[in-house]
């Protein structure tokens, strides 16, 4: 299966640093230094995804998505963005669930539900972030945390087309405690919650153990290849090693 290399810049970039770095990444798609068995995405911030997806959009396997969304098309939600206006930006894909958004700004479990939902049915492609802090692991609640963040975002969707289902889906499993600390999970642990998160993806009404489940936490040029060969690993979501192009792009040929 093709790796999933994407990008999370979370809240750095002017609109003209995150347009050159777009251009760096497009330059190295065209000029075939990306192996072609990769699939890229670009999580910019809002005010730079048009710049970001012209820079891409004539990149093969390469999707332009935002950070965030409000699940409505509009009205007075004051400060919000909705859909039509990032699919109006040239964005196609969604971050929900990041562990900044739920621990940070104080998004619910219902919350996400419902923008996974929304997303999905609005033609959107979601990837459902999910983690446990340090504090949840050591009280040896990893497996209570996954199951409760994938249940009540997930297994609400049985009804959704198996289509969309199939193409629009993207859980990242980024574990709290390795997001900006330089702590990547060690390989046990890794492979322990990408079997862990595979297996409970088999909810009795669905089985969307299909769904391709990316490592987020750290990720670096150094550690990548060994992640990437990790049993159960699909991709890996990086925040900061994709500021550069250039650690973006190694990572994208690891
Ligand atoms: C992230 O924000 O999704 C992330 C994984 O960050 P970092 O790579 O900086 O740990």
């Amino acid at each position: 299966m093709s790796k999933i290399i994407a990008a999370n810049w979370k809240m750095h970039k002017t609109r003209s640093e995150a347009e050159q770095t777009a251009k760096e990444i497009a330059a190295a798609i065209r000029s075939a230094s990306v192996p072609q068995d990769r699939t890229l995405m670009v999580f910019p911030a809002f005010l730079s995804l048009p710049v970001v997806a012209q820079a891409l959009k004539e990149c093969p396997k390469t999707f332009v998505g935002a950070q965030n969304f409000y699940p409505k098309d509009q009205g007075a939600f004051t400060g919000e963005v909705s859909l039509p206006m990032i699919k109006d930006a040239g964005a196609s894909w969604v971050l929900i669930g990041h562990s900044e958004r739920r621990h940070i700004l104080g998004e619910s479990l219902s919350l996400i539900c419902e923008k996974t939902r929304y997303a999905l049915e609005h033609d959107f492609g979601v990837m459902l972030c999910i983690g446990e802090t340090l504090v949840e692991r050591e009280e040896g609640k990893l497996k209570a945390i996954l199951s409760e963040q994938l249940k009540t975002a997930l297994a609400p969707l049985a009804d959704l087309p198996k289509a969309t289902l199939a193409t629009s889906l993207m859980i990242a499993y980024e574990p709290v405690w390795a997001i900006g600390t330089g702590k990547v999970a060690g390989d046990s642990d890794v492979l322990e919650a990408h079997a862990l998160v595979k297996d409970l993806l088999r909810f009795p009404n669905i089985d969307l153990s299909f769904v391709p489940v990316l490592y987020g936490g750290s990720v670096k040029p150094g550690n990548a290849k060994q992640l990437l060969s990790l049993a159960n690993v699909d991709g890996l979501l990086i925040g900061g090693a994709s500021l550069e192009a250039e650690n973006f792009l190694q990572i994208s040929r690891a």
